[in-house]
């Protein structure tokens, strides 16, 4: 495929062939990113984007679906017996639409919502100002306690009373600490309200049984395919069989037209992937690495939202070190170390210009990196903060890196005959 595009348009190949030798030759710490395998490049990169199949499989609005309705079948199949759950929709485009039809499928216009605060590690789709779900819906947030950087249940279950929405979103994407599921059910039936999860992050873990699974205590739960999962970039609804009609009217017709097919062929073998035992070891170690960098940045005395991790993620609070947030990963950028500058909760520094550093361990863990690993980045992340204004040494760091890089090559890996890597 790549020879093709090389003789048919070689500016776009050339810009495909660098973004590639940058994914190889950086150490990727974005917790959202990560590695797919070549399995789901193929899948992903195939003929299925030649094909339209508005609807769902059996009742479709063309003809020529013998081979799309037997893979949608297939990606719900898998779905269904990875997360447990009764329905499963493969279709959103991605987690943001995942959300929008979650909420429009359970909540009329103009209803109230309640989620967490987009400062405080919320994600925009739940209920941020500048996104379209705090137009169409009221949008109330919840904050996490900011000293101790966690949510506080009292203070959520006050705010569900006081504002009585018809609808609680659990799930985050700034959040380092396992969120308890099942306290979210209860306060939502307390007050009469639905709950919806989104796993848009820790998709990756719930399936491998390391956090534990929303599905029992939500009405709706929406997760992202492409984070710790490790699939294609899309989106994915999994509910209770009484809201199955509703959130699959709300994708289709409701919000999109045909399904990405070649997205949903490769969802669907990332998910053969994701039930297997390598997979289990991977969500684990991924885990393990993001408590060994943890500790060793508690060691150079950063200080971490929350004190620490139980997740793929680590929010640093850079306020002791004196550096502003982008300056940091801008700097890290340079020293071939790839992170995102966030708000902490109760930021004083605005959105553009935050306090925090996110970072995260999936894509290293999908390159066989470990404990040891994770320790040495810690090691180099330190040594730019230290010589945040020194070029040299910010140069010499980005060799150690691109070195670290080199022993663990990207995988070319089909996970069935994979070496361990
Ligand atoms: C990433 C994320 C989303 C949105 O996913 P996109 O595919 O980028 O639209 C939604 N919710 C949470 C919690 C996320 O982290």
């Amino acid at each position: 495929m790549m020879n093709a595009l090389e003789q048919y348009d070689p500016q776009i190949y050339e810009l495909i062939r660098q973004e590639q030798a940058r994914q190889s030759g950086a150490i990727r710490l974005i917790p959202s990113e990560n590695y797919v395998s070549r399995a789901v490049m193929l899948a992903s990169g195939g003929c299925l984007t030649n094909k339209y199949a508005e609807g769902y499989p059996g009742h479709r609005y063309y003809e020529g679906q013998q081979v799309t309705d037997l893979i949608e079948k297939i990606a719900q199949d898998r779905a269904k017996k990875l997360f447990k759950a009764d329905h499963a929709n493969v279709q959103p485009y991605s987690g943001s639409v995942a959300n929008m039809a979650a909420y429009a499928a359970l909540v009329e216009p103009g209803g109230t919502i309640m989620g967490m605060s987009l400062a405080d590690g919320g994600h925009l789709t739940h209920g941020g100002k500048v996104s379209f779900t705090s137009k169409f819906f009221k949008s109330v947030s919840y904050r996490v306690n900011p000293e101790a950087g966690r949510i506080d249940f009292d203070h959520v279950r006050d705010l569900a009373k006081q504002h009585r929405p018809k609808l609680i979103i659990s799930g985050a994407t700034a959040y380092p600490r396992e969120i308890d599921f099942k306290i979210f059910g209860e306060i939502a039936q307390e007050v009469g309200a639905y709950h919806i999860s989104d796993i848009a992050h820790i998709a990756g873990l719930v399936v491998a049984g390391i956090h534990k699974s929303p599905v029992p205590y939500a009405d709706v739960v929406s997760t992202t395919t492409h984070k710790t999962l490790r699939g294609p970039r899309g989106g994915m609804l999994l509910c209770k069989d009484e809201h199955a009609k509703k959130v699959d009217r709300a994708v289709f017709p409701g919000l999109q037209g045909g399904p990405h097919m070649h997205t949903m062929t490769a969802i669907a073998v990332a998910m053969a992937e994701a039930d297997t035992p390598e997979f289990v070891a991977y969500a684990e170690q991924v885990v393990k690495n993001a408590k060994a960098l943890a500790e060793k940045l508690l060691e150079y005395g950063f200080n971490l939202v929350s004190g620490g991790t139980d997740n793929h993620l680590i929010l640093i609070d850079l306020r002791n070190k004196n550096i502003p947030g982008k300056k940091l990963a801008k700097a890290l950028d340079r020293a071939r170390i790839v992170t995102n500058y966030n708000s902490i909760p109760n930021d004083p520094s605005p959105p553009a210009n935050p306090s925090g550093l996110r970072i995260g361990t999936p894509a290293i863990t999908t390159r066989g990196m470990k404990e040891e690993q994770a320790r040495e980045i810690a090691k180099l992340i330190n040594k730019v903060t230290e010589n945040i204004d020194n070029e040299s040494v910010i140069e010499a760091v980005g060799k150690e890196a691109l070195l670290l890089c080199s022993q663990f090559p990207v995988p070319d890996h089909f996970i069935k005959n994979s070496n361990g890597r």
